[in-house]
């Protein structure tokens, strides 16, 4: 095992504004008295609700199961009541059918929830499945469910499987504290994708800003064949699955394709820790690390969250908003979906709640284009921002189609850097929109 300091083209360097977190242990949050667990917190069809209002459900219980392949199921994290099946605000800025339970504070947990056994007992498609019953989707903020992901084609030839632990994203240090406190889980985890895929080499990629998680996953992999910890150079977006599988092994995804395309599977740290997690103890994904973090907060800090608990109970726990609130986001500020209410559950991809002061979030008045190019030379997929986002404003989907929109991984570098403050990813997501839409009415014909 050896360590190389990789990187890819394009990129900028956003502040990190990590310190606030970056040292603080992992704490276990409050008990929730309520939790609200919507039946979609996965990219794929929503869940069906399995249990009913007055049924009593225990830590560990499946209460909503996934609706076709591409869905992942929910479980309870609480002993209690279910009190009420109803649409619900959730963090993605929707009403989804949620499952209202109060807890008893017992904590009784499922008779089912056993350990499933050693990772040499356990053969591939049992792997698969312990994931896929656990709920375990990608815990980077996508949420794509992880069993999909563990299915390439059969045209696809996957030999690679990496782990991001590159959190780029500023403000965010869930991961870091995964990695220092759990590196066990994590390396028991990519073994297990890696038994699941049948392949022989697995990456762990780790931006340079966490010299201390690098170390502790390495002396955490060392003798292992075939774990490689790889230490990327620190500049966003180096978590982008395009940009890491550049990083680790030299290869391209090409346009328009999968990481399977280059014969990759990616899965975040987090994701890893959850396998490792559903076969060691049997206990499905109820709970997340989530950064709590910002000039908004009085106590920022990384908390052990049960699914379903609101987002203001967490926030009340790190002492409560500080100064004038400017605007709340899930996840990070590049990435991350700014929130209207503070009444929405911590889900499965919540990696953090950030809350900027209202001097912080302000944004300035954006300015006439200067050339300059600035934009061009930030994409990581070698795109023309300032193009794009002039055909979208003109409302020529079209040409920006035919400019590879729908390649774009809307990480905001463009934005970032634009010193006309110009709004270049937010115009080219309403163009990938216009064109996904447009493509699925032609479908429909
Ligand atoms: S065009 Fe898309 S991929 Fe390129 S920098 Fe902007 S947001 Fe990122
Ligand atoms: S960075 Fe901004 S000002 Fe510069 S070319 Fe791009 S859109 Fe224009």
């Amino acid at each position: 095992m050896s360590i190389r300091i990789l990187t890819f083209k394009g990129g900028t360097h956003p502040p990190h504004s990590k310190k606030a977190t970056e040292s603080l242990a992992i704490e276990r949050a409050n008990e929730p008295k309520v939790v609200v667990i919507p039946m979609q917190q996965h990219i794929g069809a929503p869940c069906e609700p399995i249990v009913q209002v007055g049924d009593e459900v225990k830590v560990g219980q499946k209460i909503g199961e996934a609706k076709g392949f591409v869905s992942s199921p929910v479980h309870s994290g609480v002993s209690g009541k279910v009190t009420a099946i109803e649409p619900r605000l959730y963090s993605g800025g929707t009403a989804v059918t949620c499952i209202v339970i109060e807890s008893d504070m017992k904590n009784t947990v499922s008779d089912d929830i056993t350990p499933k056994g050693s990772l040499s007992d356990l053969s591939a498609e049992d792997i698969k499945n312990i994931i896929k019953e656990a709920g375990i989707v990608g815990m980077g903020g996508a949420a794509f469910p992880t069993h999909v992901k563990l299915t390439p084609p059969p045209d696809k030839k996957v030999d690679t499987v990496i782990l991001n632990g590159a959190e780029c994203e500023p403000y965010l240090t869930s991961d870091h504290r995964l990695m220092l406190e759990h590196p066990e889980e994590v390396v028991f985890g990519l073994q297990a994708l890696m038994k699941v895929l049948g392949v022989k080499k697995g990456y762990i990629g780790i931006e340079t800003n966490k010299p201390d998680a690098i170390e502790k996953i390495f002396e955490m992999a060392k003798g292992i064949e075939g774990i490689e910890v790889v230490a990327l150079k620190t500049k966003y977006p180096q978590g982008a699955e395009k940009q890491l599988i550049h990083a680790c092994t030299n290869r391209e995804v090409p346009s328009g394709g999968l990481p399977a395309d280059a014969g990759v599977v990616v899965n975040n740290v987090g994701t890893a820790a959850a396998v490792a997690k559903a076969i060691m103890t049997g206990m499905p994904l109820i709970e997340r690390i989530v950064t709590v973090t910002g000039q908004g907060v009085n106590n920022p800090g990384n908390l052990m969250v049960k699914i379903g608990t609101s987002f203001r109970e967490v926030i009340e726990q790190c002492g409560g908003l500080k100064g004038k609130t400017g605007k709340v986001i899930a996840g990070g500020p590049m990435m991350g979906i700014t929130q209207f209410s503070l009444d929405v559950p911590v889900i499965k991809g919540t990696s953090g709640i950030l809350v900027l002061t209202e001097e912080e979030a302000r944004l300035p008045e954006p300015t006439n284009c200067i050339r300059c190019g600035k934009c061009v030379e930030a994409c990581p997929i070698n795109l023309m921002p300032v193009n794009l986002s002039a055909y979208s404003l003109a409302n020529k989907h079209e040409q920006a189609e035919a400019l590879n929109a729908m390649d774009c991984i809307e990480c905001g570098a463009c934005s970032f850097v634009c010193p006309a403050k110009r709004p270049l990813v937010e115009s080219i997501r309403v163009s990938k929109r216009e064109i996904l839409a447009r493509r699925k009415k032609a479908q429909s014909k």
